[in-house]
């Protein structure tokens, strides 16, 4: 895949997804890493469900920092893996305020060394908390990069090297935010809908797998 394919696949992506942003709700970058914790193995929809009541009731870092485990626990339960993602979130909220000084820090090396946040998550605070250029390789970025054939491999690090090689920086959260929403409304797990898909002519599996439907895709022929 050459630089004007991905030029092509970004100008696809920006026709279908007009500004992109994470669908989780947040105020403020503390607000997104809690719900950025919440949402693993879980969907946006039912972490937005718990995350407004949660954050009028705790408040802010200390009211997470000194919250009651068991009680903490109790109000995330609809999110699934609750006893984990509270003890992540206690434990979190406690080295931001000893190393921090109660902020979130908007450094890669930094936000790794908070409890239950891995590159993934840090890449998403960074592109969509502070607007700093990241890449964040959730399920879906692995999907359907590989399918597109931008990438061979199922390494999330080695993905996100591979992929800031080749997308111009300017485009890391643009990329990263649209891609997701692709993967969530076309391009799904068990049957991507590739009839459907904007870059149908540009993907790897789309192109051998289907042929585009130019009636219900208006951009298949551009
Ligand atoms: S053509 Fe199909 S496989 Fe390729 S990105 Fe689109 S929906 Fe996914």
């Amino acid at each position: 895949m050459n630089a004007a394919d991905i030029e092509l696949i970004l100008e696809g992506l920006g026709k279908r997804y007009i500004d992109p942003k994470t669908e989780l709700i947040h105020r403020n970058p503390y607000e997104l890493l809690i719900a950025t914790i919440l949402s693993a193995q879980c969907t946006d929809v039912r972490v937005n469900k718990v995350t407004p009541e949660l954050f009028s009731k705790y408040i802010d870092v200390s009211g997470f920092a000194n919250a009651d485990q068991g009680i903490l626990e109790r109000d995330i339960k609809s999110t699934g893996f609750f006893r984990n993602k509270a003890r992540m979130i206690i434990a979190c909220s406690k080295k931001l305020i000893s190393d921090y000084n109660g902020t979130v820090p908007d450094d890669m090396d930094k936000l790794v060394t908070l409890p239950g946040v891995g590159r993934k998550t840090a890449s998403v605070i960074l592109a969509a908390g502070f607007g700093i250029p990241a890449i964040a390789v959730d399920t879906h970025v692995i999907r359907l990069s590989n399918r597109i054939g931008l990438v061979k491999v199922k390494d999330p690090e080695k993905i996100e090297q591979r992929l800031k090689e080749l997308i111009p920086q300017d485009k890391w959260i643009f990329f990263s935010m649209s891609i997701v929403l692709h993967g969530r409304q076309i391009c799904k797990a068990r049957k991507p809908l590739c009839a459907d898909c904007i870059i149908v002519k540009l993907c790897n599996y789309g192109f051998k797998g289907r042929v585009p439907d130019p009636f219900k895709n208006p951009f298949a022929g551009a």
